[in-house]
């Protein structure tokens, strides 16, 4: 069902004692926020040694918690990897899939997302899939050629009932951790096409009934203008969502 949602990706940051300190604070200054009258949701996506801590607090908060990755594979010997069955083991219920450093820095194309797309609804946990284009492509005019072929190499090889359970983050490369988001403008084009592409692929109901996330660059500041866009449903968040009071201002920009 599509929801406004905020996740915080924490990336590779804090010690485990700044972790349970975040966590407190988030989940005690979302005890004052009606988050379900609003059909809103907040999830938390530390690292995974931390995800104990969150789903330990989770079921007494108004967060969910998520996984910044997952193996494709379910077991075996793939040295340092986490796999489904362990995090849904551990009360994990979203994993973010294909964000850009993933693909980036450990090389995970397309092919490979598909698959732990598959690995992630094979297991009942709710990929929030990370699409975006590269600046260059953007200066070439490509950026939504590119955003097609990572949904259709990824994702539309889904059944429609399957598709209806995923997220998407629409987060151009160039806005992450940059300082420079997208205008509200440029989000909402995208999200729009987005939408659009599903429609064709699913049909309206279903394009109309998936929540589609913005990241690059969302902050405190320029949360309200993105999330005032028709197909701007909230935002995967990384640097503002490490200081709390940030990313409760954000949660608070609906
Ligand atoms: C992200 O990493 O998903 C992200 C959007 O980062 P930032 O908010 O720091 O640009």
């Amino acid at each position: 069902m599509r929801k406004k949602i905020v996740a915080g990706n924490w990336k590779m940051n804090k010690t485990f004692q700044e972790a349970e300190n975040l966590i407190i604070e988030i989940a005690d200054e979302l005890e004052e926020i009606e988050l379900a009258a609003g059909n809103r949701a907040v999830i938390l996506c530390p690292p995974f040694v931390y995800l104990e801590l969150a789903t330990d607090m989770a079921p007494d908060s108004f967060f969910s918690v998520g996984a910044q990755n997952m193996s494709d594979s379910d077991s075996g010997a793939f040295t340092g990897e986490i796999s489904g069955p362990m995090l849904k083991s551990m009360e994990v219920e979203y994993c973010i899939i294909g964000h850009s450093e993933r693909r980036k820095y450990f090389g995970e194309n397309n092919e490979l997302l598909a698959r732990k797309v598959d690995a992630s609804l094979s297991h009942d946990i709710c990929p929030i899939f990370c699409c975006g284009e590269l600046l260059p492509d953007r200066e070439a005019g490509k950026h939504f050629d590119v955003v097609k072929q990572q949904l259709e190499e990824s994702l539309f090889h889904l059944k429609k009932e399957d598709f209806e359970k995923l997220i998407i983050a629409y987060e151009p490369v160039w806005a992450i951790g940059t300082g420079v988001n997208a205008t509200p403008e440029q989000a909402q084009e995208m999200h729009a096409f987005i939408r659009k592409l599903i429609a064709e692929k699913y049909g309206e109901d279903t394009a109309s009934q998936t929540s589609i996330l913005y990241g690059g660059s969302c902050n405190a500041k320029n949360a309200q203008s993105l999330f005032a866009q028709p197909d701007v449903d909230g935002g995967l968040i990384g640097g503002a969502s490490l200081n709390s009071a940030d990313f409760i201002k954000i949660i608070n920009s609906f």
